[in-house]
């Protein structure tokens, strides 16, 4: 082979160059002000993100797990509560779950989407679950009130928020969304009348600017978004040591805020949100022609009608993922797994007394999931190459069996 260039899978030098003249601003307005905490960098970027995703409220704090964390204790979720998600997620899913008291419990995903599938979802509630005969839920077995579920808009595609919403109304959960991989990623949404966007279709969100995800920092942060002013007033509480006045606390809390300068970065950032996201997108219609033209038959992501997904990952589905993980990795391509081992099959969970086998679909998705290098500035050339070296590989003879036919 030829000496061409890597393809990374994810290039995260290129946009802060593109943008190093303003981001040095905002670090230079950080030393000249000494505002390191809280103040108007802050306050501007949530105002600017709650009005991005068409909510009320947005509360920084500093990072998505403890978005995640601080939105579900913001709720009244705590020690002897349910709250149901996905096994295929990244860990601070249940990790912030847990960290609220409450014990995780798993819905499978739907094989094309990866998302959650309310119809498992309906079923867990019909079959697992009871009145408690005063109105709550409680699980017929372990008697302990289910009190909230945690959708995962899991590679930047949202899940079927209104069936999930409708299932959380019947049965009077709250829903928590974990938006940390779908910021600006779009919903369809009958019962609002129209697309809405992701943090804006449950009680609250949460939200990641860990770098690497389509808003990120120059360092960690993550933020809450709702409409509702209590839980807004709770979330700022417990970022601050649960206080509403310097030194008085109503509540034991955190040291959970986002710093101003990471706000001053993600504003510079917000604004180009839209730009990237497009982008994205754009990209994840060139792998598809492209593939297509291959003429080679590889499970690539499947947009449901409903939704404009953000492309956080590009992930497709092979049989020998191993090999051509190698494949690529020798032709110079980075490629990563999201996620090579479901929550429930975590030895960090194997309290929870799951046994492989308990959730099949996500099993099988963490067995062959792949994702290719996906970011605003990724070029035609270079998913060419890409799947280039994918169909060189798929079409060897001795791995010419697909696990999966592509889905339309
Ligand atoms: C990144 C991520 C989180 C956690 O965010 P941090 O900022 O890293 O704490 C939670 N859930 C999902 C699905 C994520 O991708």
């Amino acid at each position: 082979m030829t000496t061409t260039n890597p393809i990374p899978f994810l290039d995260l030098v290129a946009p802060h160059m593109e943008l190093k003249e303003e981001l040095c601003d905002v670090f230079r307005q950080g030393l000249e002000t000494a505002g390191f905490i809280g103040g108007p960098m802050v306050e501007d970027f949530e105002q600017r993100f709650a009005e991005y995703c068409g909510t009320r409220y947005c509360a920084g704090v500093g990072s998505g797990t403890e978005a995640l964390t601080f939105a579900l204790i913001a709720t009244g979720i705590g020690p002897g509560d349910i709250v149901i998600t996905v096994p295929n997620t990244f860990i601070a899913t249940a990790e912030a779950i847990s960290q609220s008291g409450a014990r995780p419990e798993f819905v499978d995903v739907d094989p094309r989407t990866h998302n959650m599938d309310p119809e498992k979802l309906r079923d867990y509630l019909e079959r697992q679950c009871c009145d408690n005969g005063a109105g709550g839920l409680i699980h017929r077995r372990m008697r302990r009130r289910v009190s909230a579920v945690v959708p995962v808009h899991l590679y930047g595609q949202m899940a079927d928020m209104d069936l999930i919403v409708g299932l959380a109304e019947q049965y009077g959960l709250t829903v928590i969304e974990d938006a940390c991989q779908a910021h600006g990623a779009e919903y369809f949404s009958e019962q609002a009348g129209g697309w809405r966007k992701s943090g804006s279709l449950g009680k609250a969100a949460a939200f990641s600017f860990y770098p690497g995800k389509n808003l990120g920092a120059c360092g960690e942060g993550g933020a809450v978004t709702t409409d509702d002013a209590d839980l807004f007033q709770r979330v700022r509480m417990l970022r601050d040591h649960g206080q509403s006045q310097k030194y008085y606390h109503d509540m034991p809390g955190y040291n959970g805020r986002l710093d101003a300068i990471q706000a001053g970065v993600l504003s510079v950032k917000l604004n180009r949100l839209a730009g990237w996201n497009e982008q994205r997108r754009q990209a994840a219609r060139r792998y598809r022609d492209l593939f297509s033209e291959a003429g080679i038959e590889l499970e690539l992501p499947h947009e449901a009608s409903w939704s404009k997904a953000v492309y956080h990952l590009y992930v497709v589905r092979v049989d020998d993922r191993e090999a051509l993980r190698k494949h690529l990795s020798a032709a110079g391509i980075g490629t990563g797994i999201h996620y090579p081992v479901p929550i429930h099959l975590q030895n960090a969970y194997g309290n929870l007394g799951y046994l492989p086998g308990d959730f099949p679909v996500s099993e099988a998705a963490a067995k062959g999931v792949l994702s290719l290098p996906m970011f605003p500035e990724l070029g035609m050339d270079e998913q060419a190459r890409i799947v280039d070296a994918i169909t060189s590989f798929l079409s060897a003879s001795h791995h010419s069996e697909m696990y999966f036919v592509a889905g339309r």
